[in-house]
């Protein structure tokens, strides 16, 4: 077998504690679904599927129908939303999988009715996101139209909010709650009584309990990460509590060679980085291909315990990292790229500092190729 040069060291007992938070977090009696989509954010699908189900969740949330096939294939029996667009031509493997379906057009209706198989839909109302979903005014005009196909079952309504974790102002995520709640009552002031409401994700979930309603949705939370730092601080504000998210997260490399090399030599493409005077380099076999960002600023990996500057442009397949004033490293000795090392600690959100992105896109962006391993 082919040693791996790159791995993701996935902790089970850090994702079973996150579900286990959440629950403690809504109760019993709502429906906890986890998404996974994104390979579940990075952290590898069906093994999260399934820690995830094993830890309490209810339910799981995918964003295509790929997934869902993979989690199906996997033998997960357990009910799957599908929070992304499905092509009409899917529409009948989603009903043979029993699946639950997001609509919000009236052709994916339609369709549906034609198939005239067994379907769950939850109906996406459109409250200020303008991604997916339904004008409150065509809402009763649409539910009936889904209704009038015998197979078409309303399970559900859901709505998506805009701004709620990237503000401690939480007034956006108010004015679409209330629209969400116009649209409960216009439902049933028609006589339509829709079982699953839902609309949380990780910040609503953790902020707002009136925003709980039957089921939650949380995605990165479940990982162990926080949505962001407004999240963090309004959590701290709100509750006056902490919520010990764990993240699961840990990618390693190894050091593929080591070498000494003189003051005032350049280092890697484009000759951005000289050294100043005498330094040590390890080169890792690691790059941009695989996940590693190459706008990274003022980037550094644990060896050892020590941090170890990224040095030069960051390549392909390579980077070079200064080991300069960390004694004894050795050829393949292990390194962390994001996670603990000793007392060191390179959170996704550090990462994403170095990269100018957010913690979402930091693990969702680690190549599907790397092996994930789970502790
Ligand atoms: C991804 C997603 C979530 C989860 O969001 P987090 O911020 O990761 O908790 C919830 N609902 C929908 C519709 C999503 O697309």
């Amino acid at each position: 077998m082919v040693k791996d040069l790159t791995w993701i060291e996935v902790s089970k007992e850090a994702l079973t504690k996150n579900i286990r938070l959440f629950r403690r977090l809504v109760g019993p009696d709502k429906i906890l679904c986890p998404c996974v989509k994104a390979n579940a954010y990075g952290h590898g699908l069906v093994d999260c599927a399934r820690t995830f189900l094993q830890a309490g969740a209810d339910w799981l949330a995918v964003n295509s129908l790929y997934e869902a096939v993979a989690l199906r294939n996997a033998d997960i029996d357990s009910p799957i939303y599908v929070l992304g667009y499905i092509p009409l031509d899917d529409l009948e493997e989603a009903c043979d999988l029993g699946l639950r379906i997001v609509v919000y057009d009236m052709e994916t209706i339609e369709r549906l009715g034609k198939i005239g198989k067994a379907v769950k839909v939850h109906i996406k109302i459109e409250t200020g996101n303008n991604r997916q979903g339904v004008l409150i005014g065509d809402l009763v005009n649409f539910a009936n139209f889904a209704r009038s196909f015998g197979n078409i079952e309303i399970e559900g309504l859901s709505t998506h909010f805009a701004n709620v974790e990237d503000t401690t102002d939480h007034s956006y995520a108010e004015k679409q709650l209330e629209i969400f709640n116009r649209a409960v009552e216009e439902l049933g002031a028609a006589g339509i009584e829709i079982p699953v409401k839902h609309c949380a994700n990780s910040a609503a979930t953790i902020l707002f309990k009136k925003t709980h309603f039957d089921m939650v949705r949380p995605g990165i939370g479940a990982y162990g990460m926080w949505p962001s730092k407004e999240t963090y601080i309004s959590h701290l504000k709100e509750n006056g509590s902490d919520l010990e998210l764990v993240p699961a997260f840990t990618w390693k490399t190894v050091v593929a060679q080591i070498k000494d090399v003189a003051a005032g030599e350049f280092i890697g493409y484009g000759c951005t980085y000289k050294t100043g005077s005498a330094a040590r380099l390890a080169i890792l076999p690691i790059g941009y291909y695989d996940g590693y960002d190459r706008g990274v600023n003022g980037a550094y990996v644990l060896i050892k315990g020590k941090r170890a500057y990224v040095r030069g442009r960051v390549c392909m397949n390579i980077i070079m990292v200064d080991v300069s004033d960390i004694e004894g490293v050795e050829l393949e000795d292990e390194v962390v790229l994001i996670g603990r090392d000793g007392d060191e600690f390179i959170s996704a959100e550090a990462f994403a500092g170095f990269a100018g992105t957010i913690n979402y896109e930091v693990t969702t962006r680690v190549n599907e190729r790397i092996k994930r391993i789970y502790i």
